[in-house]
């Protein structure tokens, strides 16, 4: 091996780029690893070990035997695309063209990835609200841009939009506001009000609102998804991301979708073409279909998860670590105060001896300085027995 210039070492060329510095092995890494090695249950990590719908997975198998292995075209699959439009058209009234408005993408992770890509150039600001899913930061940085949290605002036992927060923390160099809605991990969904709020403060600064809603069929209690692409003035700056992961149970097959104007779709779809170019022919075949009948599917699913949600909010309670409200998702948030700790990292890592169950701390999710160390969360998107296992483990620990 030669080095050209004097100074570059071995050890210099072997240094990772600054881009992927601090992403190495990550909390959740260190807590699967720890449910692993202690055998604790795991409310760890947002992995479904709920079942998916049996005709999809039967669509999946005769798909793959009837030879659906080469690339599918770049947008993904005609059908998709139309069901995926057809979708948001009888879901929000929102009408999105199957060409050229709607591209498939390798989970919604790709879309983040690809939109940012698309949409910064190097010194761009992204604007999220604080805690935040761990992807947008890595994401915003890979494209040179950087992630500016905004706090979201503790309110009783919900999260809440902090206007004034969201309003000081724009600048001329802002250019895309991520949402999410229904949010990971506090289980917030954004209000009506809330919505229009930040829909007028990026009218006002002229910024593009990508909205990650990989939730959007999982909101409990009668509540509603709302999309910001739906108000005013706002589809024609607006990238809506969603996935099959968490609406199908099947997280492990990475089919997402965006949806938005032409313009800005034909640039993410620039981006995306050499991440992967296409992927996940007979997921998008048989997810056609699925995502067609994807209600009567999902008012079920929400049934289970509601109830452990339930389960585990009131184990929570009962074990006097203070639950938040999970409107929506996978997860509850917990302030851990009560056991006598105030960092969420600790409380994580003796957890798994103290109770035998596995949390992850918030901090994993919160960008700012100093922020509050004190949540931790929990997921519910697990077996009832497992859910209720956990909870009698935190009861008899507290
Ligand atoms: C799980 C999750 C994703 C990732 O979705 P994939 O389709 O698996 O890539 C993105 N955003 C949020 C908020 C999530 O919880």
């Amino acid at each position: 091996m030669t080095t050209a210039g004097s100074g570059t070492g071995r050890g210099a060329r072997a240094r990772a780029a600054q881009r992927v510095q601090g992403t190495g092995v990550s909390v959740f890494t260190e807590m699967t690893e720890l449910a692993r090695s202690t055998g604790a249950v795991n409310l760890g990590q947002g992995v479904p070990e709920l079942d998916a719908p049996a005709a999809l997975l039967r669509d999946v198998a005769d798909a793959v035997l009837a030879g659906a292995n080469q690339y599918p075209p770049a947008y993904g699959f005609p059908a998709l695309r139309e069901a995926v439009a057809a979708h948001q058209q009888r879901r929000y009234g929102l009408a999105y063209a199957p060409q050229g408005e709607v591209l498939v993408t390798t989970g919604a992770t790709e879309a983040l990835a690809a939109s940012l890509l698309a949409l910064c150039d190097p010194g761009d600001e992204v604007l999220a609200f604080d805690p935040c899913y761990d992807a947008y930061p890595a994401v915003a940085r890979f494209a040179g841009a950087r992630l500016v949290p905004v706090p979201l605002a503790e309110d009783g036992e919900r999260f809440v939009l902090d206007a004034d927060a969201l309003r000081g923390a724009v600048t001329a160099r802002t250019r895309v506001l991520v949402l999410n809605t229904p949010h990971n991990p506090t289980g917030k969904v954004f209000t009506a009000a809330e919505l229009e709020t930040i829909a007028q403060v990026c009218q006002e600064h002229d910024l593009v609102v990508v909205t990650d809603e990989v939730y959007e069929h999982l909101v409990y209690d009668g509540g509603e998804h709302r999309t910001i692409a739906a108000l005013p003035g706002m589809r024609e700056r607006t990238i809506t991301v969603s996935s099959a992961g968490k609406t199908f149970n099947v997280t492990g097959w990475k089919v997402g979708w965006v949806c938005g104007p032409a313009p800005l779709i034909g640039a993410v779809a620039a981006a995306k073409q050499f991440l992967t170019y296409a992927s996940g022919t007979p997921y998008q075949e048989a997810l056609a279909r699925a995502l067609g009948g994807v209600e009567a599917w999902a008012g079920e699913l929400r049934q289970t998860l509601r109830r452990n949600r339930d389960l585990l909010t009131e184990g929570l309670a009962r074990a006097g670590l203070r639950p938040y409200r999970a409107e929506a998702g996978y997860f509850v948030q917990a302030d851990i105060r009560a056991w006598g700790y105030t960092d969420g990292v600790q409380f994580c890592r003796e957890l798994p001896t103290r109770a035998g169950v596995v949390a992850i701390p918030t901090s994993a999710f919160q960008l700012r300085p100093g922020a509050p160390a004190h949540w931790v969360r929990f997921s519910f998107c697990r077996h009832e027995k497992s859910v209720v296992e956990a909870v009698e483990k935190l009861v008899n620990a507290a």
